[in-house]
């Protein structure tokens, strides 16, 4: 389904990624762990058209994406979830969802597509009218979560979807993702719980200082000594 080829991504004269290439096939879910600073939000923000790279392909169903336009990169059905969530505080739940849907023209789909997100996240249903900048941060991440999806993505891009959330919350956020998932939207997601993301992972990328360093099914990968020494905390 999307397909990177030795992508060289720079901010100024900083190397950020160093000849990335990765795989990702329909229906799956692909983590992407490392440390902070490795690398992961820049890989993507390239992958949406937030950042160009200097060399390097990235085809998404044999069409080549790198470098073009946000817009036209969530129309050909990729749709990201920035770091931070980012939901437009002074908007409501509503219509932060609505603008998800933005450059879709089908009023049919779009209402169903608002029901399948209040299914799948009840509380944003409840607060539908509410004013986005008073919800928790587990609440913003189910509302940035449901207006990326609003935009009916093939390829959802999760960054951090767990950051700063109770260990109850961060178990409902990934619960979720397997449900998004199994309604057959593949998952691009990079963490920093590197433990809880291979748990629901097909397979996974090791990132460090902008090269991939391993990759390999999730299951496997979590086996490794030398994964579980530097990013799971085992010995
Ligand atoms: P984190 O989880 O901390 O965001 P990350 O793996 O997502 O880490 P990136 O944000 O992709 O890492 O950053 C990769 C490298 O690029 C880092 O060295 C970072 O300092 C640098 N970098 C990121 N954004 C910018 C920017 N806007 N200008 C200059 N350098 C940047």
């Amino acid at each position: 389904m999307l397909k990177v080829n030795d992508i060289n991504v720079y901010y100024g004269n900083i190397h950020a990624l160093k000849g990335v290439s990765l795989e990702i096939h329909q229906g799956e879910i692909v983590t992407l762990i490392g440390a902070n600073g490795a690398g992961k939000s820049t890989l993507l923000k390239t992958l949406s058209g937030l950042l160009k790279p200097k060399s390097g392909e990235i085809l998404f169903e044999n069409e080549h994406l790198a470098g073009k336009v946000p817009q036209l990169i969530v129309k050909k059905g990729i749709s990201h979830v920035p770091e931070g969530r980012r939901v437009f505080a002074n908007m409501s739940v509503e219509e932060n969802l609505e603008l998800g849907a933005y450059l879709r023209k089908d009023k049919q789909g779009i209402r169903e597509d608002f029901e399948k997100v209040y299914q799948l996240f009840p509380r944003l249903h409840e607060r539908r009218k509410q004013l986005s900048g008073t919800l928790s941060g587990g609440e913003q991440q189910m509302l940035a979560m449901g207006r990326a999806l609003m935009a009916r993505p093939r390829l959802l891009l999760l960054d951090e979807p767990s950051m700063g959330l109770a260990p109850l919350l961060v178990k409902t956020i990934f619960q979720i993702i397997e449900e998004i998932n199994k309604t057959g939207t593949t998952i691009l997601l990079v963490e920093q719980n590197a433990n809880m993301a291979l748990s629901i992972a097909d397979r996974a990328y090791v990132i460090e200082t902008g090269k991939i360093v391993a990759s390999g099914r999730a299951s496997e990968l979590g086996q490794s000594d030398q994964i579980r020494k530097a990013y799971l905390g085992g010995h």
